[in-house]
């Protein structure tokens, strides 16, 4: 398969299976939105709930946060995006369409032209990425806001209340999981690079002069629930050193968590910065208040310094997908098959009987009914029973439950295990014990 079959079936496998739609495709979409269908929402919130577990409900030091998208605009002209969260681009001269200037490479003859049509491009333009909004019903200056392009501001302007309700010493982190909007000039790969998407973040504030050692440190903790809490595949990570002239205005060191996309070769799923005592400086000139940390010790007050580990939901989203996808033969059969671990699967056990029949679909039912509390689940009595399970293969379902003609004698059923294929008789007194040791909590 070429890359871009490979990316194809999975923006096919994800529509027709319901996990990802164009947003508004009624009317023909919209470059850089997406919708999550019922079971995308599923996956996404198993991300999130792995995630916040990790770094907030597992940690005595991390606590999390919620805070509001649009934020006062003051906040990003002291954060510095206003001057410089942008990228430079370029437009055809002849089809019209825009490009990043980074995405624009010599041809064979070493001319550079528009990739699309070889028209003429125009010279290279910074284009801030802020979405601008107006708040209430006057749209002028005064009026100008922006929704969110990152969620640490909001950890940043929060240092204080933070601080003083929790009682935190250092080192401590605040983290929060929210939307964020970037006006990307180039869009694409699916859900690679939207304009709206969801970000989980972490502000871990230390002592200065320890911020190399816990940067080392989040770095193998945060690979650590790449290959252990999502299971994917080592050899498709790498860490990557920015060099100098690629770190942000506000970073002394970054290390990207690069994924082996099929389309793009190692590109960011997260990144890591020390981005020192930047920030808080930053907010203290601007807003005029002090933000900082007693340290009892020393009786001084100090600007910690800030470990930022930033990823994107929908990015990671899409890593689990082509990392857990395989296409295999059973018995001269194709199979499609996502090998999700199970506490990330949309659903965790389909109930199926043996076939549609007037004795079978009560008794299934009734199953179905004592799991439903348990777990997310499927009811399927539509074709074969093999077609069925090939189905669930395909979502990554770790578990289905078939109820056949003696079930209805010795009141047991077949557990039936995605990856080994293996089935075990169980009764069905024991059903919801059994498959809960099977199947961790997200
Ligand atoms: P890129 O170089 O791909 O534009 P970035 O370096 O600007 O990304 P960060 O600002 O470090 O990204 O954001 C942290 C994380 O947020 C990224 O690792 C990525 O997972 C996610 N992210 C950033 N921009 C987008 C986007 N447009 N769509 C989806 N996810 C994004």
């Amino acid at each position: 398969m070429t890359d871009k079959q490979s990316m194809d079936t999975f923006v096919s496998l994800c529509k027709r299976r319901g996990f990802v739609f164009q947003s508004s495709e009624i009317y023909g979409g919209l470059g850089g939105f997406w919708d999550y269908g019922p079971l995308g929402v599923e996956l996404k919130n198993n991300i999130k709930r792995s995630w916040w577990r990790n770094t907030v409900q597992e940690r005595a030091d991390v606590v999390g946060i919620e805070t509001s998208i649009i934020m006062n605009p003051r906040v990003w002209e002291a954060s510095g995006h206003v001057q410089t969260f942008a990228d430079p681009m370029v437009d055809c001269k002849k089809c019209k369409h825009r490009f990043r200037t980074d995405d624009i490479k010599p041809n064979d003859k070493g001319e550079i032209s528009c990739p699309d049509c070889s028209g003429e491009l125009t010279d290279s333009r910074m284009f801030n990425l802020m979405f601008k909004t107006f708040i209430g019903p006057v749209a002028d200056d005064a009026s100008v806001a922006y929704l969110r392009p990152e969620t640490a501001q909001g950890m940043f302007v929060n240092f204080e209340n933070v601080l003083t309700t929790m009682r935190k010493k250092l080192p401590f982190g605040i983290a929060q999981i929210g939307r964020s909007f970037r006006n990307e000039i180039t869009p694409g790969n699916f859900i690679f690079r939207d304009r709206e998407f969801e970000q989980m973040e972490m502000e871990f504030f230390v002592m200065p002069g320890t911020d190399e050692e816990w940067h080392d440190r989040w770095i193998e903790t945060r690979m650590n629930w790449w290959t252990e809490d999502l299971g994917i595949r080592k050899e498709n990570l790498q860490l990557r050193e920015h060099p100098e002239e690629e770190l942000s205005h506000y970073s002394k060191r970054t290390v990207d968590i690069d994924y082996n996309f099929p389309f793009a070769g190692f590109s960011e799923v997260e990144g890591i910065a020390n981005r020192t005592d930047f920030d808080l400086k930053a907010h203290e000139e601007a807003a005029g208040r002090t933000l900082r940390y007693f340290d009892e010790p020393s009786g001084e007050s100090i600007v910690p310094y800030v470990i930022e580990p930033a990823m994107g939901v929908d990015r990671c989203f899409l890593t689990i997908l082509i990392d857990s996808y395989v296409e295999e033969e059973v018995k001269d059969e194709k199979r499609t098959v996502l090998r999700l671990k199970p506490h990330l699967a949309p659903i965790k056990v389909a109930v199926l009987p043996l076939s549609r029949n007037e004795k079978l679909t009560p008794t299934a039912q009734r199953v179905h009914e004592l799991l439903r509390p348990h777990f997310m689940t499927q009811f399927d009595d539509a074709q074969s029973i093999g077609r069925r399970y090939r189905r669930q293969d395909e979502i990554g379902t770790p578990y289905c439950v078939t109820v056949d003609f003696d079930t209805l004698d010795d009141d047991a059923v077949t557990i039936r295990d995605r990856d080994t294929m293996t089935q075990d008789r169980v009764p069905v007194s024991n059903l919801p014990d059994v498959l809960r040791e099977k199947l961790p909590p997200v």
